[in-house]
């Protein structure tokens, strides 16, 4: 197959970009590593382990942040649309294959470290990987092939330019988890501890938000090209609030794939939604969700209660 060949199978299963990435040049991308925050210490020997792999392809699937949905539950468009370029390099994994070639989707490399080390991106002040055209609004694949390829196969040849530095994303942050050596991920509500209940003052913040945070991306100069879009019915459906204090979560598995999709983790961030819209109507089931099994959906629930029932309380 020519790097053309490629571009558009890549093309055709619904990515936006891809670059093409030599193994051979991990060795120095991984001195180069040591000044990147975001990649160090993490895994780049794949000469090594995949000997007869000659290239990492680099998949670009673009997507555009959901509106706002006051009163309702939401989530980062970041997951969805990372689930379906999952699902798509699956596809191209199995057409090279059956073409004869040897491929290896979602190998264990650090991939927004290797776009921005193969000198395709580059870090925003936010901690996050930016690309030219995309801003940090897209979602990556990397697939390990036999192809010798070793040419930017995208359709952009100029890409990296540069975060503004302009400072707006670290204010920005309500945590204050942007500092100028980069990200305090201890701090950051994208990286909440999913088996210890959200520290008591970080819970208003999480606001209606199932997963992610996107304040420091909205807010984004780099961003603000990628617009707006209404959330698919489909996925809106999925994410009713009573339906998710139930446990019922299952609609969401085509959507977040089964690695986000754990019962107890949305049913515990479910009750702190539930208590940042005060959502009266879900009084009975946090009452019973607050005797549940699970402590940290115990303490959400019995947290949410209280911030219902209190009278100085006003809505998240
Ligand atoms: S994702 Fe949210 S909490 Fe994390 S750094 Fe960005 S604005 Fe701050
Ligand atoms: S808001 Fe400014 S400093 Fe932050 S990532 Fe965007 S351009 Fe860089």
């Amino acid at each position: 197959m020519t790097h053309l060949d490629i571009r558009d199978l890549a093309l055709q299963a619904g990515f936006d970009a891809l670059f093409a990435a030599p193994l051979s040049r991990l060795a120095r991308w991984q001195e180069a590593s040591r000044d990147v925050p975001q990649a160090r210490g993490l895994f780049y020997d794949l000469p090594h382990r995949y000997p007869r792999m000659r290239c990492a392809l680099i998949l670009i699937k673009g997507y555009k942040p959901y509106r706002a949905r006051p009163g309702l539950v939401t989530l980062s468009a970041y997951y969805p649309a990372s689930q379906t370029a999952y699902a798509k390099a699956r596809e191209v994994e199995e057409i090279l294959k059956e073409k004869g070639h040897l491929a290896l989707c979602h190998p264990p490399v650090p991939a927004k470290p290797l776009l921005v080390l193969s000198g395709k991106g580059f870090y925003g002040g936010n901690g996050l990987a930016f690309l030219e055209g995309f801003g940090s609004r897209f979602a990556i694949q990397i697939i390990l092939t036999d192809l010798p390829l070793h040419q930017n196969i995208a359709s952009e040849e100029s890409l990296p330019t540069s975060c503004r530095g302009c400072g707006i994303c670290r204010d920005a942050c309500p945590v204050g988890a942007l500092q100028e050596d980069g990200v305090n991920v201890a701090r950051c509500l994208r990286a909440l501890p999913e088996n210890r209940p959200v520290p008591e003052g970080l819970r208003p913040l999480v606001g209606n938000s199932l997963l992610g945070c996107d304040l420091c991306q909205d807010c984004c100069p780099k961003n603000h090209q990628a617009g707006k879009v209404d959330m698919p019915e489909e996925l809106s459906r999925a994410l009713d609030l009573p339906a998710l204090l139930s446990g019922s979560v299952i609609p969401l598995i085509p959507w977040l794939g089964k690695n986000y999709v754990r019962k107890k983790r949305l049913q515990a961030r479910a009750c702190l939604i539930a208590g940042n819209l005060m959502r009266r109507d879900c009084l009975e089931q946090l009452l019973e969700l607050a005797k549940d099994e699970h402590p940290v959906v115990r303490e959400h629930a019995a947290w949410a209660i209280g911030r219902i029932l209190s009278p100085t309380s006003a809505p998240g």
